[in-house]
C-alpha cells in the first residue's frame, strides 16, 4: 500500500452531522447540514449540521447555565487541571486529530501532525499553568478608606468565531486562556473546516469539563456568527478572520458594547538586507510564503529585497520554489497541500492575473495544478517586476503567491513596509545587529522577526496594528482580554 492509501485505510471516525450543545450531540433546529469537502480530491468526506439562531439562543442557555452552576464553583486550580487533562488526551489521540484537519482543509500532514497540533497542545498547557495565577492585587489606599483591592472576574459567555487555516489552532488560541479564566464559550467554526473543532467538544466532556462549558456550533457566517455577536447573552467576542468580515462584527457589536477582539488579516513585508545570510534569507522567505499554502495571516507575502542583492536572492528562492511541488497531503513528505477549497483558489489565481495586467513578471509558477488529476492545487508562485501600489502588494491574497518589490536602503524599506493598511507582522533579515533593532522598532506591525519567519509560542502575544485588528492573543496579555477587572473600596 502506498503512504496515501495506508492513511486512508486509517481514516478516523469523523464527527456526526450534530452540534455539539450542552454536552451533548444535538440535532440542529430544522435539521439542516452541509458537506464538508476534502479540498484535495473533491470529495465529500461528511454532512456537518447547520446551526439556526435558534441554536444559538439554545447554546447560550446551556453555557449561562455552566456558568451559574458547576464551572461557576470550579476552583481556578480545578479548571487548571482540566485543560492539562484536555492537551494529555488531545495528545493521545494526535494523529486522528491531524488527519481530520489535513481531510478538512488540504494542508500537509506534515504541518498538522507536527505544527498545527502539538501547538494546540501547547497552548492547552500553557494556560492550564496560568488558571490559578490570575489575581487582582491589594492597592494603596486613600483618604477614609480602609481596603482596597481588585478582583479579576471571567468576562462570561465568550463567543468564538475562527477561520479555516488553521481550524484547531485559532480555536484553541481563544478557548485555552478563555477557560482558564473560568468563562464559557460558544465556537463557531469555519464552515470549510468545522471537523476538529466538534472534535475537541466531545473531547472536552470526556476529561469532565461540565456541560455547557465548550459548545460548538458549525453554521453559516451571518446566521451563527452574526447571532452570536448580537446576541445579548453573549459577552465578548474573538473573532479571527478577513478585515472585511470584521469590520462588519465591529459594528454590529458597538450597539451593545460588547467587548471585542479582533485578529484580521495581513499583507507582512519579509525584508533582506544584503548583508544578510541570503541562503538563510531566501530559505525563511520561502517558508514565509508557502509554509501553509499561503493561507496564513502572517505570511511574508511582500518580498522587500535590497537593490544589490535582489537578483542573486531571487535566483535562491526561484531554485528552491521549483522544487516545490503540490501533492497529495496526506503523504508525509508533502509540504504544499490543496488549497482550502475552489473558490479560494480561483481567487488566488485571480490575483495572479490581475498582477500580470498591471505588469508584474512570473518569475515562476502562476497556474493552477491537480494531484491524479483532481484537487484545488496551485504552484507555488513569485512575481517581480512589483511595484508597492499594485494590487497584489496591497491586498491580501492568502494563497501560495510572493511578490519582490526593491529597495535602496533600511529607511526606503520601513516606508514600504508600512505603506499598508495592515500590520500583522514583518521579517528583517540582516547581520547588522542594530540595524535589525532599529528597523524592528520602526515596523507598524505586532510580530516581528529578526533572521527567522513563522515563529509562533503560546507564551508570545500576537495581534495586529491597524486594520490587522486589535487586541493581542496568547502570551500573558490574552488573560486580559478574557477577563474584567473589578475594583473594591472597603470602608474603615
Ligand atoms: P472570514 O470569511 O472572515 O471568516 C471567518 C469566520 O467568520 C468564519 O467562521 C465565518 O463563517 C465567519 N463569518 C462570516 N461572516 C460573518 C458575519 N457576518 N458575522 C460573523 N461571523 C461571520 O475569513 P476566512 O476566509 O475564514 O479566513 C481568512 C481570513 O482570516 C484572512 O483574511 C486571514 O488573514 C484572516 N486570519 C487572520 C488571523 C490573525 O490572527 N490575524 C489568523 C488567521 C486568519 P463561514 O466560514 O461560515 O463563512
Ligand atoms: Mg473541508
Amino acid at each position: 500500500m502506498t503512504d496515501a492509501a495506508n492513511a486512508a485505510a486509517l481514516r478516523p471516525e469523523l464527527p456526526p452531522a450534530r452540534l455539539w450543545l450542552g454536552g451533548e450531540w444535538v440535532e440542529p433546529e430544522g435539521g439542516r447540514t452541509f458537506t464538508s469537502e476534502n479540498p484535495a480530491t473533491e470529495e465529500v468526506l461528511c454532512e456537518v449540521a447547520s446551526a439556526s439562531a435558534a441554536d444559538v439562543d439554545r447554546a447560550v442557555a446551556a453555557a449561562r447555565g455552566a456558568l451559574a452552576g458547576e464551572w461557576g464553583a470550579t476552583s481556578a486550580r480545578e479548571r487548571g487541571k482540566l485543560l492539562w487533562r484536555l492537551a494529555d488526551a488531545l495528545e493521545e489521540r494526535i494523529q486522528d486529530f491531524a488527519v481530520v484537519e489535513t481531510l478538512d482543509n488540504g494542508k500537509p500532514i506534515f504541518e498538522s501532525r507536527y505544527v498545527d497540533m502539538p501547538s494546540v497542545v501547547d497552548c492547552l498547557r500553557y494556560y492550564a499553568g496560568w488558571a490559578d495565577k490570575v489575581a487582582g492585587e491589594t492597592l494603596a489606599s486613600s483618604g477614609p478608606i480602609g481596603l482596597t483591592y481588585t478582583l479579576r472576574e471571567p468576562v462570561g459567555a465568550v463567543g468564538a468565531i475562527t477561520p479555516w487555516n488553521f481550524p484547531l489552532l485559532l480555536a484553541a488560541w481563544k478557548i485555552a486562556p478563555a477557560l482558564a479564566c473560568g468563562n464559557v464559550v460558544i465556537h463557531k467554526p469555519a464552515s470549510l473546516t468545522s471537523l476538529t473543532a466538534l472534535m475537541l467538544g466531545a473531547l472536552a466532556a470526556e476529561v469532565g469539563f461540565p456541560a455547557g462549558v465548550l459548545n460548538v456550533l458549525p453554521g453559516g457566517g451571518s446566521e451563527v456568527g452574526g447571532t452570536m455577536v448580537g446576541h445579548p447573552g453573549i459577552d465578548k467576542i474573538a473573532f479571527t478572520g478577513s478585515t472585511a468580515v470584521g469590520i462588519g462584527i465591529a459594528k454590529q457589536a458597538a450597539d451593545t458594547v460588547k467587548r471585542l477582539g479582533l485578529e484580521l488579516g495581513g499583507k507582512s513585508a519579509n525584508i533582506v538586507f544584503a548583508d544578510s545570510d541570503l541562503d538563510a534569507a531566501a530559505k525563511g522567505a520561502f517558508n514565509g510564503i508557502f509554509y501553509g499554502k499561503g493561507e496564513v495571516c502572517a505570511a511574508g507575502s511582500r518580498l522587500l529585497v535590497e537593490r544589490t542583492a535582489h537578483d542573486e536572492l531571487l535566483e535562491k528562492l526561484v531554485a528552491r520554489t521549483e522544487r516545490l511541488q503540490p501533492a497529495d497531503p496526506l503523504h508525509p513528505k508533502t509540504r504544499l497541500g490543496a488549497l482550502v477549497s475552489k473558490e479560494q483558489r480561483d481567487s488566488v489565481l485571480g490575483y495572479v492575473e490581475k498582477g500580470r495586467r498591471e505588469g508584474a513578471e512570473v518569475a515562476t509558477g502562476g497556474a493552477a495544478a491537480a494531484v491524479d488529476g483532481k484537487g484545488y492545487f496551485m504552484q507555488p508562485t513569485v512575481l517581480t517586476g512589483v511595484d508597492n501600489a499594485m494590487t497584489v502588494a496591497r491586498e491580501e491574497i492568502f494563497g501560495p503567491v510572493l511578490v519582490t518589490i526593491p529597495f535602496d536602503d533600511a529607511e526606503e524599506a520601513v516606508a514600504l513596509a508600512n505603506a499598508s493598511v495592515y500590520g500583522l507582522a514583518a521579517g528583517v533579515w540582516t547581520r547588522d545587529v542594530g540595524k535589525a533593532h532599529h528597523v524592528a522598532a520602526r515596523l507598524q506591525a505586532g510580530t516581528v522577526w529578526i533572521n527567522q519567519y513563522n515563529w509562533y509560542d503560546a507564551g508570545a502575544p500576537f495581534g495586529g496594528y491597524k486594520q490587522s485588528g486589535y487586541g493581542r492573543e496568547l502570551g500573558r496579555q490574552a488573560l486580559d482580554y478574557y477577563t474584567e477587572t473589578k475594583t473594591v473600596f472597603v470602608g474603615k
